[in-house]
């Protein structure tokens, strides 16, 4: 049987940044939009052109995509011609293949809100999608408070739709705005739309106040719908959007919908949703759920006991899906035995074999498990795990001593009366009996003691010409007065290989001299610098 198409919209470029705390730059967006492209979905909702200069300056120029590139924005105001209103004139000057306008499908809205009548917002919306059609674009219309709209008066909410509808619209996408509304009343309400709309002109836009949004869009599929509109991770404001994370692996991979629906994902790139979804984490500097659904660190993870033995011998006893298809890893937390494994196949990774019974490993799987405790994360810190491995084996060289440094942050006026904060790093180092002294300034204090240590390595200081630092991430585990401070740096050199090493202590320069060491010497080690 011919499975039907479903079309996947994604909103994190635009309901997405209304997420308390996160604020997209141009770059960021820019980032996320070939993310979701890499992804395979259908539409990059990726902002409201006019409503400020980053969404404005991001459809200033075509941005080439697999997806349809979305701008949003609202439909004519009351009482002006589409060719009078400003905003409207801007949005389909906007570079976008489509373009997805907002209109009040809720009559008490209608009245309260826009303050005018309902038949002039029926034209709004008519005039609206005409224009946009006659610019050439792809047409959408979210109706705004559809389902809240619908139980007050369902007659005028599906004339807002049906207008849309009968004038070209390509999508009448039904929003349960303040997501208040259930997956049963969801399916009820869709049931009956699809009876006026054909289903593949449907589209459901769902908030997950009710922790039901993945649930609803499921809901209003059964009913017909066939575009979902969501955000990765469910970013969203309030509790968020429907979350195209855990949309995206269900529609793949339970028989229900995989059998019925194609989507535009690969098996390929839904392996590389875990990847995906930690991305815009990190790129957010947003700690990932470990609990999330498919994605999290602890989606396959089993602790210890009957389910642990069971699932070594056979892990579909305990597995609704086999993690790899998200790109996601089983994880035994029957601690030693699953510990031992990583670190064994972590030292094979890197050239160490190790028998699996070597008392070296045991004492490394000690150490990996005492630091860890105290914030290190070697998982994403393979070459700090390196050099703590090489150093038990003794096969890391004494290559220099830091006798001392020290790290000034100076506020002044400058030279022009205008307020600057300057950093100065001195570092002391001993190579052999040569005693080196590097003094450096900086963007900020991290920046100055880098400069500093990497100013003068004496002898080894060919070896290190071609490292450079790429990422700089700062975390703060468990807040309060005990706070302590996780630093991870990426770096790279002349060979393209990039290494991230990790320090933690209570001092944020503390634990960014750990890891600025550990950089360096990685990259000795591995040029192969002699003692
Ligand atoms: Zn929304």
């Amino acid at each position: 049987m011919a499975r039907e198409r479903l079309y996947l919209f994604d909103t994190t470029l635009r309901d997405g940044a209304q997420t308390n705390g996160v604020d997209f730059t141009l770059a960021d967006k820019l980032a996320i939009a070939s993310m979701l492209d890499e992804l395979g979905v259908d539409y990059v909702e990726a902002g409201y052109p006019g409503a400020n200069p980053i969404d404005t300056s991001f459809f200033s120029e075509r941005r080439p995509m697999r997806a349809r590139v979305t701008a949003f924005g609202m439909t004519r105001r009351p009482g002006r011609s589409a060719s009078n209103d400003p905003g409207l004139v801007a949005l389909l000057e906007a570079q976008a293949d489509a373009i997805c306008f907002v209109a009040k499908s809720w009559d008490y809205h209608v009245r309260i809100a826009l303050e005018t009548t309902e038949e002039e917002n029926l034209a709004s919306i008519r005039d609206s999608v005409r224009a946009a059609k006659a610019k050439g674009r792809e047409v959408l219309l979210d109706c705004e408070h559809f389902f809240d709209g619908y139980k007050a008066n369902p007659a005028y909410a599906l004339a807002c739709a049906k207008t849309a509808y009968d004038e070209g619209a390509r999508w009448v996408v039904l929003c349960d705005t303040n997501g208040g509304t259930l997956p049963h009343e969801v399916e009820d309400i869709v049931s009956e739309v699809c009876k006026v709309i054909p289903g593949d002109r449907v589209g459901i836009h769902a908030h997950n106040d009710t922790e039901q949004a993945v649930a609803n869009s499921f809901a209003a599929v059964r009913a017909g719908a066939r575009q979902i509109q969501g955000t990765l991770n469910g970013l969203g404001e309030r509790c968020g959007n429907a979350n195209l994370v855990s949309i995206i692996p269900t529609l793949k991979l339970k028989p229900e919908y995989a059998d019925k629906f194609e989507i535009n994902v690969s098996d390929g790139a839904l392996g590389r949703i875990v990847r995906i979804s930690h991305g815009l984490d990190e790129l957010l500097n947003r700690a990932s759920d470990r609990h999330a659904p498919y994605v999290g660190e602890s989606a396959f993870a089993t602790k210890a006991g009957i389910h642990a033995s069971a699932i070594v011998k056979e892990p579909k006893t305990y597995e609704h899906i086999a993690p790899e298809r998200v790109g996601n890893k089983r994880k035994l937390l029957v601690s030693d035995q699953a510990g031992r494994s990583n670190v064994l196949a972590e030292l094979e990774r890197i050239g160490l074999s190790l028998d699996k019974d070597d008392p070296r490993v045991t004492r490394l799987l000690d150490e990996v498990k005492e630091r860890e405790a105290i914030g290190y994360a070697y998982e994403a810190a393979d070459a700090s795990f390196e050099l703590l491995a090489r150093r038990m084996l003794g096969q890391v060289p004494h290559y220099f001593d830091v006798e001392k440094f020290d790290v000034n942050v100076e506020q002044r006026n400058n030279a022009k009366g205008e307020r600057v904060t300057v950093s100065q790093a001195v570092v002391k180092i001993k190579v052999g009996n040569e005693q080196l002294i590097s003094v450096a300034e900086g963007i900020g204090p991290v920046n100055a003691l880098d400069l500093a240590l990497r100013k003068d390595l004496g002898k080894y200081q060919s070896f290190i010409t071609g490292l450079t630092l790429t990422d700089y991430r700062v975390r703060i585990l468990n807040g309060g007065t005990q706070a302590v401070t996780r630093v991870l740096i990426e770096s790279t050199d002349e060979t393209g290989e990039h290494w991230r090493t990790v320090g933690v202590s209570a001092n944020i320069i503390d634990a960014s001299f750990q890891a600025l060491m550990d950089s360096i010497v990685y990259k000795l080690v591995k040029s192969g610098a002699p003692a």
